[in-house]
């Protein structure tokens, strides 16, 4: 059964309000029409990747909506691999979909590939060539090109389009028997050279190809085209919507017409090959529904240029945080959860638009300012030593996990005359409103008391050493001054047992809206943000560094933070910031 998780609850509220409402986009529409003018007993969707690449953040929006729908409306979804360009494909790239899929919380009916059917798109063809709808040609492709026409010409036919049926059903075997060299003739379906729709030009169907295939090795010196395979593919498996994206909406008429053509359900000897194996038969009349891509600024979402930034070096792989892969965004810490909330938010249409990167951002937050654990951790160390307390002093202070989640429980947090700060919260010349700690100045160390500045210590070459404070003892927790009004309060972890961390602080890989925008004459490799990755050595409280892998945490005043499921030890902590407390860009242009 296709279904999301109890613990992954997608299509119902996880978590949050935007979930609780019955979502009403038209897609759900068809299908609840559907279902009550009983068209279908139940649906069937898939969501049908090539596997030529990391799926991205994108794709997420198809998922969500692929294996969403089935869930909501009791149907089933199929994973299917569309793999019908063998040159391209690699099990890697299958593993790492199935991977992705699960990861966000959905699992599939039954996993397929487009290659599973290879045999029966083969008897489809040769069906077409004895119906006379296709035909074996033998121009080159920079002959089919000239022949095609353009959007305001008609096509010309091509000079082999009369060939018989005997003719083209001898040549099509001799083709499938490896005998003509690649790109030297292709089956073509007969439908309109003077059509408005070019997809509907006589359309290949196959090519010759002498090239491995990563499920079928060397069965197969033909392939099937995409439009053939992914519209026999959906009709083999009984889909009854099949959802993709806006630019295949020209291709729908070439979709219905090889689904209608072929006619598998009227003509089952079609599916022998897979009733041979043993797969189930499901046949059935699908319906392409066509919606509007995810786009987001700041990000280029293609697998294409994707892959040029791995391939380039530009990043440091497929699943850098920085990247808009699935596996990147999950490395970056991204939750399954505030990626579906994405795709609930942004919702579903025939509208185009481009989301603002802070809306993906803001998912992540709600998501993580509601399971977070908090946990408190220096970037950039200054040393604080408290000189009115006993140099031997240790004592471990109870810390809420989380100020509204009693549930999560309490933490010690060690706390020593040692102390770390952040260099940022110690200003020798304060700006105007400063409210942290000055030379003589008072500020609250979160859950610890008061204290005061006395010194400030330098180095030879004038750099601030550490500082010389007086902590207030009425002011700690428990004491009649521990509400004494102050302004400031800040974080610290005590020096004597704060684990050594490194801390990636990323951000957005791109500093421009539109980096794939090469009117400009610059490509998206000329927008990369040079502050994207910055790499710090600090400290962070035992409880910190005791994360697991993945685990998700709240460094107090700094961000969501996520222990690298690569790097991260509990004796050599990693933390990559996932996304910083407030939304910065939007003000960054005003300054
Ligand atoms: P890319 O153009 O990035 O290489 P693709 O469309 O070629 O992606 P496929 O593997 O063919 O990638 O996509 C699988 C499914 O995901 C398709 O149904 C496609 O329509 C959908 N999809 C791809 N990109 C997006 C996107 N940005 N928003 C929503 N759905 C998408
Ligand atoms: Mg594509």
């Amino acid at each position: 059964m296709s279904h999301a998780p109890a613990s992954h609850p997608a299509a119902a509220n996880a978590g949050d309000a935007d979930g609780a409402r019955v979502k009403q986009d038209f897609i759900r529409q068809i299908v609840r029409d559907d279902l009550a003018a009983g068209r279908h007993a139940a649906i069937r969707t898939r969501f049908p990747p090539e596997p030529n690449g990391y799926l991205h953040i994108g794709h997420a929006k198809a998922i969500c909506l692929d294996f969403g729908l089935a869930a909501e409306f009791g149907g089933r979804c199929n994973l299917r691999l569309d793999d019908t360009n063998p040159a391209r494909e690699d099990p890697e790239f299958v593993a790492a979909i199935q991977d992705d899929v699960r990861w966000l919380g959905f699992d599939w009916a039954e996993l397929r590939h487009a290659s599973d059917y290879f045999d029966v798109f083969h008897l489809a063809a040769r069906k077409l060539i004895a119906q006379g709808d296709a035909f074996v040609c033998d121009l080159s492709a920079d002959d089919v090109r000239a022949y095609r026409g353009s959007l305001t010409e008609p096509g010309r036919d091509s000079p082999f389009r009369g060939r018989g049926v005997d003719e083209n059903l001898d040549l099509f075997t001799r083709m499938r028997a490896g005998e003509f060299p690649d790109g030297a003739r292709t089956l073509r379906a007969k439908i309109d050279m003077a059509s408005g729709n070019i997809n509907l030009r006589d359309p290949a169907l196959y090519r010759i190809k002498h090239v491995s295939h990563q499920n079928t090795g060397d069965a197969w010196p033909i392939y099937p085209m995409y439009d053939f395979a992914h519209a026999l593919g959906d009709a083999i498996e009984g889909i009854t919507h099949s959802l993709c994206t806006l630019e295949f909406e020209d291709h729908r008429p070439l979709y219905d017409w090889c689904v209608d053509r072929v006619d598998l359900t009227g003509d089952p000897s079609l599916l022998q090959p897979l009733r041979d194996r043993g797969m189930p038969l499901q046949a059935g009349k699908p319906r392409q529904i066509e919606f509007s891509r995810l786009n987001i600024n700041y990000t280029v979402m293609s697998k294409r240029k994707l892959a040029a930034l791995v391939q380039e070096g530009l990043v440091d792989g497929w699943d850098d945080p920085r990247m808009y892969t699935l596996q990147g965004l999950r490395r970056r810490g991204y939750t399954p959860a505030s990626l579906r909330l994405l795709v609930d938010r942004v919702g579903v249409s025939k509208q185009n638009s481009v989301i603002d990167f802070s809306v993906l951002e803001g998912c992540l937050r709600d998501d993580l300012d509601a399971t977070a654990p908090r946990r408190m951790a220096v970037v950039d160390p200054l040393k604080v030593v408290l000189t009115n307390v006993d140099p031997d002093h240790v004592e471990a202070l109870a810390f809420p996990n989380h100020p509204k989640d009693e549930a999560l429980g309490v933490r010690e947090v060690p706390f020593s005359p040692e102390l770390w700060i952040d260099r940022e919260d110690f200003a020798e010349v304060p700006p105007k409103g400063w409210k942290r700690l000055v030379p003589g100045g008072e500020v609250r160390l979160r859950g610890a008391g008061i204290v005061r500045c006395d010194l400030v210590v330098k180095d030879a070459d004038g750099t601030i050493a550490a500082l010389h404070c007086t902590l207030d003892p009425e002011s700690r927790p428990g004491m009649d001054g521990a509400n004494r009004k102050i302004k400031g309060t800040i974080h610290w972890v005590c020096a004597r047992q704060a684990v050594a961390a490194e801390v990636r602080l990323y951000d957005r890989l791109f500093s421009v809206e539109k980096p794939d925008d090469e009117s400009t004459g610059l490509t998206y490799r000329d927008h990369l943000n040079p502050a994207s990755r910055r790499v710090m050595q600090g400290w962070v409280e035992p409880a910190a560094a005791l994360a697991a892998p993945e685990q998700s945490l709240q460094f107090e005043r700094q961000g969501y933070f996520v222990a690298d499921r690569r790097d991260h030890r509990p004796d050599a902590p990693v933390f990559n910031r996932s996304v910083t407390l407030r939304d910065t860009w939007a003000t960054r242009g005003e300054a």
